[in-house]
């Protein structure tokens, strides 16, 4: 089997402070997954954060972190708390299987392993996690574009706010309207509009692709680009970037008013989070955004529009 294969069946991180039960379970596992590991709790943090294992198998009794603390620092952090957990003890008291299912565990093994046990509790939970990893790529994706959704940029702008926030970092926002496109689809049909809507999202995620970037379907032909830790000055290249962007597809329109092909109006709006902000405050910046796209339609369409606010 090859490491591709391994790594497409799953991959483990497995934590104990003794030598000899890594060894088991690797012999165990190593054959059909891809296995990391590590013998302490603090190892063991660092390497999930890197590699984002897809199950982690955590001894519950370790010197300096245990696995309950493991488990507690895991659950702290978004972007590892999706991350199934199965207590790997030799404590078998309901009082401790209580314990590891109210710290966040998924599951438990027992020591001393019994091998047909272990890989079918791997296999069940790693099937699991495929299966909830598909479901949330669902509900955060828009199913016409394949970009983001709109939960999906709201859990972002909430996460990315607080990020920039702690950061002391600026958080810009760009709202993007197609320009006539009711005209759009009277003159080509629905379905060229279709086509036209996955081209020009396709456009704009070559326009904003860092890691921390997200495109979005805001609704309809209306999109949203969330830019953390960019300013002003980053915002309005990007917005220009993504004008010619959607020139440069020379999609015909020869029914809009504008321009001979499909063109985008834009509204950007930045701000500096305060620690203290909150939600509404994020609603803000969205709501500045569409005002200045209004601004930017209201001026011709083809362009974009910046609104400053203040910190
Ligand atoms: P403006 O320049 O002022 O934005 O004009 P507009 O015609 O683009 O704006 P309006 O809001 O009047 O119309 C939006 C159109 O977008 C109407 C609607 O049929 C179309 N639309 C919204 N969602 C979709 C979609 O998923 N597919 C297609 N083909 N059209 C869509
Ligand atoms: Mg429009
Ligand atoms: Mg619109």
């Amino acid at each position: 089997m090859s490491w591709t294969d391994q790594a497409h069946n799953g991959r483990l991180l497995i934590v104990d402070d003794a030598m000899e039960n890594i060894q088991i379970l690797n012999h165990v596992l190593g054959e059909e997954h891809e296995v990391l590991f590590a013998m302490n709790g603090e190892k063991a943090l660092e390497l999930a954060r890197q590699h984002r294992p897809d199950l982690i198998l955590l001894d519950a009794v370790m010197p300096g972190m245990d696995g309950y603390e493991v488990c507690a620092a895991l659950h702290a952090a978004t972007e590892l708390r999706d991350i199934p957990i199965i207590f790997v003890t030799a404590l078998t008291t309901p009082e401790d299987e209580t314990r590891a299912l109210e710290a966040g565990a998924v599951d438990f093994i027992t020591k001393p392993f019994n091998v047909a046990v272990v890989r079918a509790r791997v296999r069940t939970h790693l099937t699991l996690k495929r299966q909830s990893d598909a479901l949330r790529e669902l509900t955060l994706t828009d199913a016409l574009t394949g970009v983001a959704n709109r939960r999906c940029f709201n859990d972002a702008m909430e996460n990315e706010w607080r990020r920039c926030a702690r950061g002391h970092s600026q958080l810009s926002v760009i709202m993007i309207d197609i320009d006539h496109f009711k005209l759009y689809n009277d003159a080509y049909g629905h379905q060229a509009g279709d086509a036209c809507l996955k081209q020009v999202a396709h456009a704009m995620l070559q326009c904003a692709g860092r890691p921390p970037d997200l495109v979005a379907r805001y609704g309809g032909e209306e999109f949203v680009v969330l830019l953390p830790q960019v300013g002003a000055e980053g915002a309005e290249t990007v917005a220009q970037r993504i004008l010619e962007s959607v020139a440069e597809l020379a999609i015909p329109h020869r029914m809009s008013p504008v321009s001979d092909y499909v063109s985008v109006s834009l509204g950007v709006a930045i701000i500096m989070p305060g620690e203290t902000s909150d939600a509404g405050d994020a609603a803000l910046l969205v709501c500045s955004a569409d005002q200045a796209l209004y601004r930017a339609k209201e001026s011709g369409r083809n362009r974009y529009s910046i609104a400053r606010l203040a910190p």
